[in-house]
């Protein structure tokens, strides 16, 4: 079907294509997930070593630029776009792309606009983001003790985070919880998460740690398969597997002591690369065919060559016939560098 929605906010009509876009896999890529900043306020110690050297500013795309890049994509069949990071709240004005891209689920030419946060500007921002459009988001939340709270994330405020998850609720935002799950940090605190996010309405979805940028510890000691973690949380939950999908990787399950849902991201131990519908779009113009691969393709100078977005929708083509098959993430022991050198915080997970 061919789409047309009038001009947004200044930038170029999208007429949608007939097709989304196929890799040489037989996948559609409708799913656009954009780092609009490496950048963080906090310094969680699986993500980031403690003194990070960030990009230069004048090597970021502007927020103008990255719209437009994101209208490329939602004009080649993009159907939901995620904001990352980094932390994409912290980034100047990132309500003007929020606002923006908001514009194209009004006109129905996206599905869904969201982001994934740390939850600690919600307070400040849940409000209009909800007035932009976006309805549902993901806060990463690895405990909720405030002492290990900020053993993980060095430098966040646990209050300030549930202020913004109150924020965010009473907005009318829906929120999905997102715990990475490491050894001897909360292994035997996600039964308590469980309960508080679905006694809060709240879905919450589990995630294995991935090798990915130096860190200041080793990864080995954090890892905890999602195998173990799942015949824990079995002895105290009935757990039965659910086809609920949100274009994820997460496998659900519901749980029948709390009657929500529990979902499980296992890169490590369960490959889900079969079903992947995304690529990722770091703050410089970068596009990554596979969280877990090193190519990438330069769209920044397609963008900068020409106002006509001919250049652009061509690199954009030309990556898709690279995305990978699938990624090969490995940690143990005789494995001491991580799967790829860039941190998480570029591609924004
Ligand atoms: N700052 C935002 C946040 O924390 O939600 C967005 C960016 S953060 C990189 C996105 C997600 O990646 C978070 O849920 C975080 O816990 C997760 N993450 C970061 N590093 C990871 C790693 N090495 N393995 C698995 N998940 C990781
Ligand atoms: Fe920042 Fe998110 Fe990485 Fe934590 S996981 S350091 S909040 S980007």
């Amino acid at each position: 079907m061919n789409s047309f929605a009038g001009p947004v906010g200044g930038a170029a009509p999208i007429i949608a294509d007939k097709a989304p876009m196929i890799d040489p896999f037989g996948r559609a890529v409708t799913y656009l997930r954009v780092s609009v900043t490496d950048r963080c306020d906090f310094r969680c110690t699986y993500c980031m070593a403690e003194n990070m050297t960030f990009l230069p500013k004048k090597d970021l795309l502007t927020l103008e630029e990255l719209n437009r890049l994101c209208s490329a994509f939602i004009s080649k069949g993009v159907r939901k776009i995620r904001l990352t990071g980094g932390e994409p709240l912290v980034r100047k004005n990132i309500m003007f792309l929020v606002r923006e891209l908001g514009q194209h689920v009004k006109a129905g030419t996206l599905d869904e606009l969201t982001l994934t946060t740390n939850g600690s500007q919600l307070a400040k921002y849940a409000d209009e983001l909800y007035d932009s459009g976006v309805r549902r988001i993901n806060v990463s939340l690895d405990t909720l003790n405030p002492e290990k709270f900020k053993a993980i994330t060095r430098w966040g405020d646990y209050h300030k985070v549930m202020e913004g998850i109150d924020a965010a609720q009473k907005a009318g935002l829906k929120i999905k919880l997102n715990a990475v799950a490491l050894k001897d940090f909360n292994e035997f605190e996600i039964a308590d998460m469980l309960r508080f996010a679905h006694g809060r309405g709240m879905d919450m979805t589990v995630i294995e740690t991935m090798p990915m940028g130096e860190i200041d510890e080793d990864r080995t000691d954090q890892y905890l398969p999602l195998s173990k973690l799942r015949a824990d949380l079995e002895e105290q939950f009935t757990l039965t597997e659910i086809p609920y999908k949100t274009g994820g990787p997460a496998r659900y399950v519901e749980v029948q002591e709390t009657g929500g849902r529990l979902g499980f991201i296992t890169p490590m131990t369960h490959n889900f690369c079969e079903s992947c519908n995304r690529v990722r779009l770091t703050c410089t113009g970068t596009l990554y065919m596979c969280l877990g691969q090193n190519d990438a393709a330069d769209l920044r100078t397609a963008l900068r060559a020409s106002e006509n977005d001919g250049y652009l929708s061509a690199a954009i083509d030309e990556a898709i016939t690279r995305k990978p098959k699938g990624h090969d993430f490995i940690i143990d022991r005789t494995h001491k560098r991580p799967a790829v050198a860039r941190h998480m915080s570029v591609t924004g997970g």
